[in-house]
Order: structure tokens, then C-alpha cells, then sequence
């Protein structure tokens, strides 16, 4: 039997409301094509914040060193580079800034050449995380871990209030070019 024409029109709208249904699930169900819209990306970023922390607190890479002249010497002028870094960091870091000092302080316990000496300044940094607010606040925590490694050496302690003078290597606080 052929329908009349009101059932028709029942079935024709019927199938309207099912046709607009089924754009809205499927426009739902798709990644969206706005950037600016979070949702498909949050997975990605925790993944990377994930790897980057893998990255900063890995195991230390070097094997043992073992020759104590050697380490001596390579202690000096590591804790040479690292205390004149924090007396030349910025006054007033940015967030990039900030990033940068912190990452360096864990790729440098991670890369640093003696696997013990490492091994050991590992834990310092999971106990006394680096702080890199400041000039002054990255100096005063570098002059502490500095004494942790000390004491556990039966050197004898460094007074930090003189931090900032014994750094200072004098050559001054030009900006750094950007450029050539
Ligand atoms: C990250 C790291 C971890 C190390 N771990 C070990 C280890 O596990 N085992 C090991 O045998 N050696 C280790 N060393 C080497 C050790 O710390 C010394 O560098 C080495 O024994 C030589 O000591 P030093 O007495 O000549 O003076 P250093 O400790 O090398 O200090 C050099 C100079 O820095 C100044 N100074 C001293 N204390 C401070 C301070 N708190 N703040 C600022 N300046 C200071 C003094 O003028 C001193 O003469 C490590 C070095 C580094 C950088």
C-alpha cells in the first residue's frame, strides 16, 4: 500500500531528524580541526612532560672514574663552570631562562664524567632540586650542594655569604647580543 500523504511527511521527517542525528555524532566523534582547541593534544603534551623528566633524571651515563688526581681536577673545574653559570645568570630570568638553567644543572649531573661522583650528585638534586628563580637564589643553592659534596668528602665548609664576590669574574653584565 502505497502512503498516504501525512504519513509521507512523517516518514520524511523522520528521516530528517535521523540525517541531522547522524551529523552531530560523527562531528563529535572527529578530532577537531581548530588548533586552538585542547582536547586531541592533551595525551602528546603529557607524553613529552613525561620523556622530558625521564631526560632530566635518568641514570648517570659515564662509567666509574676511579683515578683520584683525575677526579680532583675534574671536580675543580666543574664546580668552576657551575658556580660561574649561576653568578652570570640573569638578575630577573624569564621562564625560558629558568628552563634552561634547570635542565643544564640535570644534563650536567647526568653527563658529568665521573659515574660516581655523579651517581652521588644525583640524589643531592632529587633532595635539593635546583633553584633558578634568581641570580642570586641559583648562586646561594649551587654554594649549598657544593657544601653537601663537601661534608660527604670531609672538606671543610664554604661560607655562602661570600658567593657572590668569589664568583665574580669581573668581566661585567652586558646583555648578550642577540645577533652575530
Ligand atoms: C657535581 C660534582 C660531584 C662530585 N662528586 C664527587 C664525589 O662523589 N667523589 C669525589 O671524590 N669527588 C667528587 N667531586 C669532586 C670534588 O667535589 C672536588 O672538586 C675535588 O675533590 C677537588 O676538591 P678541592 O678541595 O680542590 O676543592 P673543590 O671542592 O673542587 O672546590 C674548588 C674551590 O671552590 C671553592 N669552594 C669550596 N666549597 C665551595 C662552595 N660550597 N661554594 C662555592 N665555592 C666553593 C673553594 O675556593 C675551592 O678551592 C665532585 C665534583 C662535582 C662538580
Amino acid at each position: 500500500m502505497l502512503p498516504t500523504g501525512i504519513s509521507r511527511r512523517i516518514i520524511l521527517l523522520a528521516v530528517l531528524a535521523l540525517a541531522f542525528v547522524s551529523v552531530l555524532y560523527l562531528g563529535a566523534s572527529r578530532e577537531p580541526l581548530d588548533a586552538t582547541h585542547p582536547g586531541p593534544l592533551e595525551p602528546k603534551r603529557q607524553e613529552s612532560a613525561d620523556s622530558n623528566a625521564v631526560l632530566l633524571t635518568g641514570h648517570a651515563i659515564a662509567p666509574k672514574l676511579g683515578n683520584a688526581t683525575a677526579k680532583a681536577e675534574l671536580g675543580r673545574a666543574a664546580w668552576k663552570v657551575l658556580h660561574t653559570t649561576f653568578a652570570r645568570f640573569p638578575k630577573k630570568p624569564t621562564d625560558d631562562e629558568k628552563e634552561a638553567l634547570r635542565s643544564f644543572v640535570h644534563l650536567f649531573q647526568r653527563l658529568y664524567p665521573c659515574g660516581e661522583c655523579a651517581e652521588h650528585f644525583g640524589k643531592v638534586l632529587a633532595k635539593y632540586p635546583p633553584q633558578v628563580s634568581s641570580r642570586s637564589a641559583a648562586a646561594g643553592w649551587g654554594c649549598f650542594v657544593h657544601n653537601v659534596v663537601n661534608k660527604r668528602l670531609g672538606k671543610p665548609e664554604f661560607n655562602c655569604e661570600d658567593i657572590g664576590d668569589a664568583y665574580d669574574c669581573g668581566c661585567g653584565d652586558e646583555e648578550p647580543k642577540t645577533k652575530g
